[in-house]
């Protein structure tokens, strides 16, 4: 008789977005007349820019054409996008990162999750606390995070690293010593992020024991302070124990079309062993490669009339974060995040729950926002909110909130 990966069966129900929906649904059925406005998404809802959506038809006409048709791509990706993204994100930036470095993808998320693949059975994970939950899962199904504690929400063999005001949600140094270690900047769900001196530190301290930390700059469009490195390459010495993913989705609103990219320079290598090539390996084995007229779209980014209109629907957005950062500060309510970032981390008022906050808000302001406590014990007492909405919806939004 077969036998399951009973690894699967460990995973808490992944009851967050579905208690939310719920929750709302029935307040939706017993108040028909009430509008309900949502900044709990983390989904982008601007269009494609039209440099990508002109790239996108412009690839769809060559695969029409024999002569121009594309079949399987490249393991790693296409060279033209490779090269762009190498130019553009990197080198303009001083950071020295190769073409051949960058593994072109279908999402950060599958990039997050599967990166630990290539690392040891029994390898100890750190992740910040609240924490983007894929990092967690993806390690639970692998089998290395040990038994889950239901009263705590943690689990025995991960290092858990708290981000809270206390310590301006950048977490310290953990005390026992991880092999890998899961780094967000500019974060989610806190929206907060790190300067280059403190990434500088993690690096430091990675090449000091032995670590690798996989870098998730899924939010890098939304920097706008000076001084928040956009890539952990910036650091002297990340080469050679950094891993680093974005994504498409947030910077050009390619959720539902997929793109993203991973790093491995190199530099990085373990016991005589790249971890470049196993990577290559494990991509190339598992993954046919991002289609071609996505890839196309993606080129289409960093064209000059791209970059522009990324730059307006990011600012678009900000625009948002900057009116709930504002409002809600004005109304006396303690927030963080939303000047790096699409996200705004709201302290709960009083000693209010997160699920209660979620209840107390949607019922008396008809606002969704997402309870803290769904992304780690150490999001308890917040809440998050997001910047993805309409600028109508959100300001409505805040003024409901501000009248309670
Ligand atoms: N990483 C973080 C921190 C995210 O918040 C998200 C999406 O919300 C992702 C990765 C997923 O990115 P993608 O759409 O490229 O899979």
């Amino acid at each position: 008789m077969y036998r399951i990966n009973e690894n699967y069966l460990k995973l808490p129900g992944s009851y967050l977005f579905s208690t939310i929906g719920k929750k709302v649904s029935a307040f939706s059925a017993a108040n028909p007349d009430k509008r309900i406005i949502r900044l709990g998404i983390g989904d982008v809802t601007q269009p494609l820019p039209g440099a990508v959506v002109e790239a996108l038809h412009r690839a769809v006409d060559e695969m029409a054409d024999a002569d121009t048709f594309h079949g399987y791509a490249p393991d790693l990706g296409y060279e033209f996008l490779r090269k762009a993204i190498a130019e553009n994100d990197f080198q303009a930036r001083g950071c020295a990162v190769e073409p051949d470095e960058i593994f072109v993808s279908d999402g950060a998320k599958s990039d997050s999750a599967n990166i630990q693949e290539i690392f040891a059975a029994d390898s100890k994970i750190a992740v910040c606390d609240p924490v983007y939950p894929v990092y967690v899962d993806s390690n639970v199904m692998a089998g290395r995070t040990g038994s889950y504690d239901k009263e705590s929400e943690v689990w025995s063999d991960v290092i858990y690293m708290p981000c809270t005001a206390e310590n301006g949600f950048v977490p310290e140094l953990p005390e026992k010593t991880p092999d890998l270690i899961y780094l967000c900047f500019p974060n989610n769900p806190t929206g907060c992020t790190v300067t280059k001196d403190q990434l500088q530190v993690w690096v430091d301290y990675a090449n000091r024991v032995g670590a690798v930390i996989i870098f998730d700059a899924a939010y890098e469009a939304y920097i706008s302070q000076e001084d928040v490195p956009h890539s952990i390459y910036e650091c002297e010495g990340a080469r050679g124990c950094a891993i680093e993913l974005r994504s498409f989705s947030k910077n050009a609103g390619f959720t539902g079309l997929r793109l993203a990219y991973t790093v491995v320079p190199k530099d990085m290598v373990c016991g005589g062993v790249s971890l470049h090539s196993l990577w290559a390996r494990r991509h190339g084995t598992k993954y046919n490669g991002a289609p071609y007229i996505v890839q196309r779209a993606g080129e289409a980014v960093y064209s000059e009339e791209g970059k522009a209109q990324i730059r307006s629907m990011v600012d678009r957005y900000m625009k948002n974060a900057r009116y709930i950062l504002e409002g809600l500060k004005s109304a006396g309510y303690e927030v963080y995040g939303g000047v790096n970032s699409p996200y705004v981390w709201m302290k709960t008022p009083g000693q209010m729950g997160s699920w209660e906050f979620f209840d107390y808000l949607l019922e008396r302001a008809n606002v969704v926002g997402t309870p803290g406590a769904g992304f780690g014990p150490s999001g308890e007492g917040y809440f998050r909110l997001t910047a993805f909405g309409s600028y109508e919806n959100t300001v409505e939004a805040v003024e409901r909130i501000k009248e309670i």
